[in-house]
């Protein structure tokens, strides 16, 4: 049995990688782009679990997270943080304002579906948690009937990864480039 997933993050970009990805594992998607919205939302909704970014717009993640703590109908659903600050004592002070967890920006693909796994009982599990498999490059070099060959052009190597994982395994060649000398090369 899959979740229902609220999402609270107002980069688009971040919020498109972390529903694709949640949704890929079937899981029920819900999403916000302010923390104001994010909180009625979880009100109105009570998802099974909550991924929030922490510098968001009306309403930061820390206020959010301790909304929830403050709210008898929402003290137990899971809220987890989402966060590039790296430094030292960010994770207490975030554990502190509420949030039950921390994954840290940005976004690895495979790691981030194990580590929202932790945060649901086991009932809500995604029924597989792995991402379409990567083509190996022997197969690719096998199989020259590819459908198109398509350069991904994109300074984080994040991105890239992830756009191949979108492609490849529908037959695409992904050729990649992070700077524009080297795409038009
Ligand atoms: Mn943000």
């Amino acid at each position: 049995m899959s979740a229902r997933i609220l999402v609270i993050e107002d980069n688009p970009t971040n919020l498109d990688l972390m529903t694709y990805l949640l949704r890929a594992c079937g899981h029920t998607l819900l999403s916000a782009s302010d923390g104001e919205s994010g909180l009625e939302l979880s009100r109105r909704e009570k998802p099974d679990l909550v991924i929030c970014d922490v510098q968001l717009p009306k309403m930061d993640g820390c206020e959010v997270a301790k909304q929830f703590k403050l709210d008898a109908a929402l003290h137990k659903i899971p809220i987890i943080a989402v966060t590039a600050y790296a430094m030292v004592g960010d994770r207490d002070r975030l554990l502190a304002a509420g949030f039950d967890g921390y994954i840290s920006k940005p976004i690895d693909p495979t790691t981030f579906l194990q580590q929202t796994q932790e945060f649901l009982p086991a009932e809500r599990h995604a029924a597989k948690l792995e991402l379409p498999q990567e083509v190996t490059k022997d197969e690719r070099q096998e199989n020259s009937q590819f459908w198109a060959t398509v350069l991904v052009v994109d300074d984080s190597e994040v991105n890239l990864n992830f756009m191949r994982t979108l492609l490849e395994p529908f037959g695409y060649r992904v050729l990649t480039a992070t700077r524009p000398n080297e795409a038009l090369t």
